[in-house]
């Protein structure tokens, strides 16, 4: 299997290219052509096994697509919601390098830092944000950050969250979402908690593991 043979759009497959991938893993080969299509996804699998490009390459895909006609201000149309710092920094690089010819804006937010930086960039726009959920909720209830424009929602490592005592903070976050939106889930386990919270979130998900 070659990326070519995923039906990705030209501008993508350059700046995958062009990040010296020549096969795609086993889950972007299974998951790529279901976000594609629009489709829920309940994807097991760790960090390492190219995870992040499995969602940001289909999402960048999407959001190009439909941005053509959408001249001015954007509005985040994709969210990823992720445990920590480190992994939010990693998912933002993964987006700037495959996304880095299609025009879209990303930005990526979490706490432990000062958020005039951040506020300053959410505010001119972004098409794509990458949040922990702290930070999140915390620049959504002072109303600078608005999710009814969302089209994609991604909860990744959704174990680790629980595991640190993320849940009510995504609960919350989720209320807000619209409820027709695209989720996609994924975690490295399935213990029933997780198993639950992905059937409360998901709609006709197809089943990825590797
Ligand atoms: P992840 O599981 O998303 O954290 O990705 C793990 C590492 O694999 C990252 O350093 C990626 O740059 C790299 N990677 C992702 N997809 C591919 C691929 N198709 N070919 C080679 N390396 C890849």
């Amino acid at each position: 299997m070659q990326f070519e043979q995923l039906g990705l759009i030209e501008p993508i497959l350059k700046a995958v290219k062009a990040e010296g991938y020549t096969t795609p893993t086993p889950i972007q080969e299974q998951s790529i052509p279901i976000v594609l299509t629009g489709k829920d996804l309940l994807g097991c699998a760790q960090t390492g096994t190219g995870k992040t490009a499995a969602f940001a390459i289909p999402i960048l895909q999407r959001l190009y697509n439909e941005n053509w006609s959408s001249a001015g201000y954007k509005h985040i149309r994709a969210l990823i919601l992720t445990p920590t710092r480190e992994l939010a920094s990693q998912i933002g690089d993964s987006f700037t390098a495959y996304g880095k010819h299609t025009g879209l804006k990303h930005d990526v937010i979490f706490g432990g830092v000062p958020q005039h930086k951040q506020v300053i960039s959410l505010r001119s726009g972004t098409d794509i944000l990458i949040a922990t959920p702290g930070r999140l909720l915390d620049l959504m209830n002072q109303g600078i950050i608005y999710l009814n424009y969302l089209e994609v929602f991604v909860l990744d490592e959704a174990d680790r969250m629980l595991d640190m005592g993320f849940i009510n903070d995504i609960k919350k976050i989720i209320k807000e979402l619209p409820t027709e939106r695209q989720t996609l889930f994924f975690s490295a386990t399935m213990p029933p908690k997780i198993s639950q919270l992905a059937n409360s979130l998901l709609y006709k998900p197809e089943k990825v593991t590797v």
